[in-house]
């Protein structure tokens, strides 16, 4: 009973988003805003005898838009929803700072820095933690040039749920990814990092301890094959891992302000994440998302520029590509009405492998049949393969000469079987006929209807070291 009605407290107690129109109704009767609003708009009223003597001293910067009162760019918040905003800008636990910072790029009301303290240092949350940590001394290491270059990684854990959690953290936007794991071993690890990079792309370099994780030859080899610089953290300078144990530290007291007031807390690290991410960084002065993306993020908390984003730009644009995309198209469909027909010899498209292969086969074959924009062509060794008839073309038998044409397959050998991605990426706008996209195949692939055994050629292993071409 007692954990059910600690955990529907809390969630009651979690905050709604505050909407601008929201703030704009409640305005309306707010006697603060009314008193202010009648100086700002009818030249009847005085400011020298305004009931409300706070707002006095920033008379020059105010304005109003509707019922809206505007300090600046910053939203004068009517005093009843000033708690559901003080709640709003406390979720995820920031500290006084952070919390200061959250909020005064879009509210203000007089005496909110007084009220900020007074709300962190009454949070029954941040009291169960302590105090908030004192400010933490700046990182030696210097300053990355860019984002998402220079990065650091550690694993924290074990919880008592048998969780470990997964820190990467990027020094020069302070932006970090989390993920929630049992399992620890390099080749989880090195999953991790692959979905990451998949959002963020590849760094230069990342800084771990030597946890057995990160020292393994999967972990190495892993590392040598995205040409990532794997640093490790020597005794000479013991703070380079310092901004991994700063979030660590931060998380932790995340999780133990959820766990001690049973609540969710791979939910509550959500909105930690949100409110961190997004609240201008003390070291940089700049949120993370910002530094990382070029942009901030649109939170629960209400604010301005919502209302005014540019974004005629991006809708040209998008105009743009729909426009491109369409003259391709008709560009194929132009394709789809090739005069190809049953007994030509055709040319079959290839991935390009290295510098030497070509983007046709050099190995002609003929049409044996043909389906729409589907043909069945058939090499001169009796093999059959199916293709969508804009990866073949019609070859002209007298431009080559039968010698040349022969050194050059042996040149292309290893190219040949080879099959490659980078091909098919091109193909996704063709239209699917049940037409295997690969051109090179293998024996192992049963594309090949009738065929005698197809040897599979590899690259010869002295190729493995380094790139041909
Ligand atoms: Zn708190």
């Amino acid at each position: 009973m007692s954990d059910e009605y600690v955990y529907f407290a809390a969630k009651e107690a979690t905050p709604d988003a505050m909407t601008t129109r929201e703030i704009e109704r409640v305005s309306e009767n707010d006697p603060e805003l009314i008193d202010v609003r009648c100086r700002l708009l009818d030249g009847t009223c005085k400011w020298d005898n305004l009931k409300y003597k706070e707002y006095l001293f920033v008379k020059s910067e105010l304005c109003a838009i509707g019922q809206l009162v505007l300090r600046g760019t910053r939203i004068v918040i009517p005093s009843v929803l000033r708690g559901q905003v003080l709640e709003l800008g406390h979720e995820g636990h920031p500290g006084i700072v952070g919390m200061k910072q959250r909020l005064r790029h879009n509210v203000w009301w007089p005496g909110i820095d007084k009220d900020i303290e007074k709300h962190c240092k009454n949070c029954y949350g941040c009291q169960l933690v302590g105090q908030p940590s004192k400010p933490e001394p700046m990182s030696r290491s210097e300053l990355p040039s860019g984002p998402w270059q220079h990065l650091a990684a550690d694993l924290l854990g074990p919880l008592p749920s048998g969780d470990f959690i997964f820190v990467l953290v990027d020094y020069y936007s302070r932006w970090f990814e989390i993920e929630v794991t049992k399992v620890t071993t390099s080749e989880k690890i090195t999953h991790i990092l692959s979905k990451m990079f998949v959002t963020h792309g590849l760094p230069v370099s990342i800084q771990t301890d030597n946890g057995p994780q990160f020292i393994s030859e999967h972990f190495r080899s892993f590392m040598q094959l995205h040409g990532i610089i794997h640093r490790h953290t020597t005794p000479l300078w013991p703070q380079a891992n310092g901004e991994v144990e700063r979030q660590n530290r931060s998380i932790m007291k995340r999780v133990r302000i959820a766990h001690a007031q049973g609540r969710d807390w791979k939910s509550d690290l959500d909105d930690y994440l949100i409110m961190y991410r997004s609240t201008a960084h003390t070291v940089t002065g700049v949120s993370p998302s910002k530094l990382l993306f070029g942009r901030e993020m649109r939170t629960k908390l209400p604010n301005l520029w919502e209302f005014s984003i540019d974004d005629v730009e991006v809708r040209d644009r998008d105009r743009e590509r729909k426009e491109k995309s369409k003259v391709y198209a008709d560009q194929r469909r132009n394709a789809q009405e090739s005069d190809l027909k049953e007994g030509d010899r055709v040319l079959v498209r290839q991935g390009k492998e290295n510098k030497l292969s070509t983007p046709f086969n050099p190995n002609p074959m003929t049409v044996v049949e043909r389906n729409g924009n589907a043909v069945l062509i058939e090499s001169d060794q009796g093999a059959q393969y199916k293709r969508n008839i804009t990866h073949v073309k019609k070859f002209n038998e007298n431009h080559v000469q039968k010698e040349c044409c022969q050194s050059e397959i042996k040149e292309n050998n290893f190219a040949e079987n080879e099959i490659t991605d980078k091909f098919d990426m091109l193909e996704l706008d063709v239209p699917d006929n049940n037409v295997p996209e690969n051109v090179c195949v293998d024996a192992s692939q049963n594309e090949i209807i009738e065929s005698r055994p197809v040897r599979t050629r590899k690259m010869p292993a002295r190729f493995n070291d380094f790139i041909v071409g």
